[in-house]
């Protein structure tokens, strides 16, 4: 980094380990009227890595590999124990016996793992790499979330990992929102099973087709077409298509309208 000098040079000396250990303790980039003088260490590049660090590693399998892939992002505690104690992200590995991809999933690591240490906003990146597409096409994950790329699922996974260490705060539904969601849920439930009772010598085929006109969204084609389960636990029929909004596979028809189990969403408003 550098820096300006204005004044006249007096004195000198030889920067020694030990003062770099000192000037980590302290903010490199200037404090703030509030900050100055509380002693509140912020993330800066000069903050040295702790021999241990917590983290948590995240499983992720795709289609697109035989073998799954290995996220392990670690944190550091700053200002442990103070009412300033503050969990970041401090480093991303990726691991897997895959060695396709290898070359850019190190570069993008390495990178990723740097703008952690920069400190400062880190959130951006899940934005950046959850609007990354692949040319070739996108794919489902179990629970029928349809990823565009796998970069966009790594951004999903910092993503979780920063909503559960506090540094994404869920927008989270109003409970009116949740009682309409459960609402359309129970009615579709029940218009199944009215369904199943009153014609149970129909042919399932063409009852489906009946039942929902609407053009299949055009998906890769996976063959396990069972009920799959969103968020909350709550599972969707296995002939729902995709939603736009929420780009989870819960979107039935009821009454003539295409609703989303999931986020709520209704054609019909
Ligand atoms: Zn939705």
């Amino acid at each position: 980094m550098a820096t300006r000098i204005d004044k006249k040079i007096t004195g000198y000396s030889v920067a020694l380990p030990e003062d770099k250990a000192k000037q980590a303790d302290t903010p490199a980039a200037p404090a703030t009227g509030e900050e100055r003088g509380a002693k509140v260490i912020q993330m800066h590049e000069k903050i040295e890595r702790p021999e241990t660090l917590v983290g948590t590693t995240y499983k992720l399998k795709t289609p697109l590999f035989e073998h799954a892939l290995y996220v392990t992002i670690n944190d550091i505690v700053l200002n442990a124990g103070s009412e300033h104690e503050h969990r970041r992200p401090f480093e991303i590995f990726i691991n897997s016996k895959n060695m396709d991809h290898f070359q850019w999933i190190v570069a993008l690591t390495r990178i990723m793992s740097a703008v952690f240490r920069k400190g400062g906003d880190v959130t951006f990146l899940v934005e950046e790499m959850k609007a990354v597409f692949d040319p070739r096409g996108g794919y489902f994950k179990a629970g029928g979330v349809y990823m565009p790329s796998l970069v966009a699922e790594l951004g999903s996974i910092v993503e979780e990992h920063l909503k559960a260490i506090g540094m994404i705060q869920e927008p989270g539904m109003s409970p009116e929102q949740r009682a309409l969601i459960e609402e359309k849920r129970a009615a579709y439930a029940q218009l199944e099973s009215k369904k199943n009772t009153d014609e149970p010598v129909a042919p399932r085929d063409e009852h489906s087709g009946e039942l929902f006109p609407e053009p299949r969204v055009h998906a890769p084609a996976r063959d396990e077409d069972v009920a799959v389960t969103g968020d909350g636990g709550a599972s969707f029929p296995p002939s729902a298509t995709m939603c736009h909004k929420c780009s989870t596979k819960a979107i039935v028809i009821m009454d003539g309208c295409a609703t989303c189990l999931n986020c709520g969403y209704s054609k019909c408003g």
